[in-house]
């Protein structure tokens, strides 16, 4: 996908931004509203602000401030197409020295107890893009990139303010969006942007509907300090509970997030230290040399949903809002990030041509991008968590035997390390 947002080459702090009252009772106008605090929504205000321009009055509605690594302990795979977009927005140059290029991977089927674990398909260093001679992803702890991303936030001059949106107001005029919080400001908008997450309180006040599901599964997440380099090797081990996988982070230290069965997740959840510290070790095999635990382990209900339409009038969902899907790929974060780009891309062809951010025509040009594929990398997460989150026998022959098969086919490979880049559509 081109992104066509221009890098501002701002070097950016970590400050939080200040947040702005509003008036009660007077109703306050903007170009663009974001509802949402998470990183899409830092991301998409950032890059409306260079769609836009400076003039533009941008609103993030939330409360956005830095989240301690204790509280989320998780870290990204950022794919070719996520970093051109933080490149673009002039993040990239602070997150650098944080990210951790991931040079090789390996896939294996295995049970808990395997002493070995041969890896039915591997990426050895064939990960580069050609162009840029970057490796197709890098690791990222959520706490750097929730950092940079505030300290570009406070240079852009966007205004947060720590309101939640309660009611969207139809009125006959069509040229703005009405918000209303619960405490009664009133915000007129060209466009509204929902990047409030799974849950998204503007989704359902826009009346779009939403296909999903809970898995039975929790995913499971902490960081791993050990003794041996990890040489930028990624492992991704499919035990019967569900995928384990083991990513690298700068330093001898890897971040580990795995899906396991609720039970199961529980148990584990409400062990001591000193015991999930065993159990973690059974998962993560003795290769990198002793171990140490980095905080605690931390569990996130996992979940599977598509919004049916990713646009209503004047309004824009990104991110979780318009789709959730299973960690088994690391992609979940990258496609709200390609969400954001495509929006930008049409917010600013439409500023090119003299239109407002939220009329119908870009709203459907970003709708178009987006859709389609969006709604193949989901279905091919959930295909993957189906196949192989099981022990049976006969099913692990054959996924083993295509594996092994996609590994011995060189277009292939690079046909999928391509798709995890979000260099192609699926
Ligand atoms: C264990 C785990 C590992 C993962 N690993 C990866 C990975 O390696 N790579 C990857 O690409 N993805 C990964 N993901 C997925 C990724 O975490 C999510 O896709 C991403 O965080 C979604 O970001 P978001 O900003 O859209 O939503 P959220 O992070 O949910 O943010 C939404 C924010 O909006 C706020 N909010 C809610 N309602 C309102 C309202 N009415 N008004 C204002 N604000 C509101 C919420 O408080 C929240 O802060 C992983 C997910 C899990 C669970």
């Amino acid at each position: 996908m081109p992104h066509r947002v221009k890098s501002s080459h701002r070097s950016v702090g970590s400050r939080e931004p200040t947040a702005i009252p509003l008036g009660k009772g007077r109703r306050e106008r903007a170009d663009a509203v974001v509802a949402g605090d998470g990183i899409v929504a830092l991301a998409a205000a950032l890059a409306l602000r260079t769609a836009l321009g400076e003039q533009a009055r941008i609103l993030v509605l939330g409360k956005p401030a830095p989240i301690a690594h204790e509280i989320d302990p998780r870290a990204y795979a950022i794919a070719g197409s996520a970093r051109r977009l933080l490149e673009g927005l002039g993040v990239w140059p602070v997150l650098e020295a944080d990210a951790q290029p991931m040079e090789h991977i390996f896939v294996t089927d295995s049970r808990l107890d395997d002493v070995v674990r041969p890896a039915f398909l591997s990426f050895l260093g064939d990960t580069h893009e050609p162009e840029s001679g970057n490796t197709f992803a890098h690791m990222i702890e959520a706490k750097a990139l929730r950092n940079a991303l505030l300290g570009a936030l406070n240079l852009a001059r966007i205004e947060t303010v720590p309101l939640r949106v309660h009611a969207l107001i139809h009125e006959s005029d069509d040229d703005r969006i009405v918000l209303r919080a619960e405490s009664g400001e009133v915000i007129a908008s060209a466009l509204l942007v929902a990047a409030d997450g799974a849950r998204s309180t503007c989704r359902e006040l826009a009346g779009i509907s939403w296909i999903g599901w809970d898995y039975p599964q929790l995913g499971l997440t902490t960081t791993i300090a050990h003794e041996r380099e990890h040489g930028a090797r990624a492992y991704e081990h499919f035990l019967p509970g569900g995928p384990f996988a083991i990513l690298p982070l700068k330093g001898r230290r890897s971040s580990i997030v795995w899906a396991e069965g609720k039970r199961e997740a529980k148990r584990l959840l409400a062990l001591d230290d000193r015991e999930a510290f065993i159990e973690i070790t059974r998962r993560f095999g003795h290769e990198l040399g002793a171990l140490r635990l980095e905080g605690r382990l931390i569990g996130y209900p996992l979940s599977f949903g598509i919004a049916r339409a990713f646009t209503a009038r004047r309004l824009a969902l990104v991110g979780d809002a318009a789709h959730v899907i299973h960690p088994v790929a690391g992609q979940g974060l990258n496609l709200g990030l390609q969400d954001v780009a495509a929006l930008a891309d049409a917010v600013s062809e439409a500023a090119h041509l003299g239109l407002d951010p939220g009329n119908p025509f870009t709203l459907s040009a970003y709708q178009r991008a987006r859709r389609f594929d969006t709604t193949a990398m989901a279905a091919l997460t959930d295909g993957l968590v189906r196949l192989f989150s099981n022990d049976h026998l006969p099913l692990r022959a054959l996924r083993d035997f295509g594996l092994s098969l996609v590994d011995r086919a060189p277009p292939v490979k690079r046909l999928l390390a391509n798709r995890a880049a979000g260099r192609v559509r699926a």
